[in-house]
């Protein structure tokens, strides 16, 4: 991951934290969205589910310039990282994936064309939520 500078040109999405003390550009294309239902992204988040997008880390640049971004060790594979300042998520990390990152989506500041491509883990929802969308539901990883 390299840290600050601007935009380059072509595809160039940015994004921040809710506080503003972290930003972060992406020159790559987005692949597919996915919502995880999991209980650690359920737990995470806050919410029903976590929207993330699979990244190319060396096309990734974090502006951290307080020092803001922690990162939480959910399992011995997995590192989430967010903002101390602020409790955003902003990716998360698989040792066992080296080179990418997961790229919390509902950070990003600029509109994007894609669309969520599917639910992983739905099996793991809350009781509470129903997706009424036609995407696919895998009941754990994306198969
Ligand atoms: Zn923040
Ligand atoms: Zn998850």
């Amino acid at each position: 991951m390299s840290i600050a500078g601007d935009c380059l040109p072509a595809p160039c999405l940015s994004g921040s934290c809710l506080c503003g003390g972290i930003s972060y550009t992406y020159q790559g294309k987005l692949n597919e969205i996915a919502h995880c239902h999991c209980q650690q992204c359920r737990k995470a988040q806050g919410g029903a589910f976590a929207t993330n997008a699979v990244i190319d880390e060396t096309l990734f640049t974090l502006a951290d310039p307080g020092g803001l971004l922690n990162r939480y060790r959910s399992c011995t594979d997995k590192v989430r990282a967010f903002c101390s300042a602020c409790g955003s998520p902003i990716y998360s990390s698989r040792t066992s994936i080296p080179g990418t990152l997961r790229l919390r989506i509902g950070t990003l500041d600029n509109p994007i064309p894609q669309r969520a491509s599917y639910h992983a883990f739905y099996q793991s929802k809350a009781e509470w939520f129903e997706a009424n969308d036609a995407i696919k539901k895998f009941p754990g990883a994306k198969s």
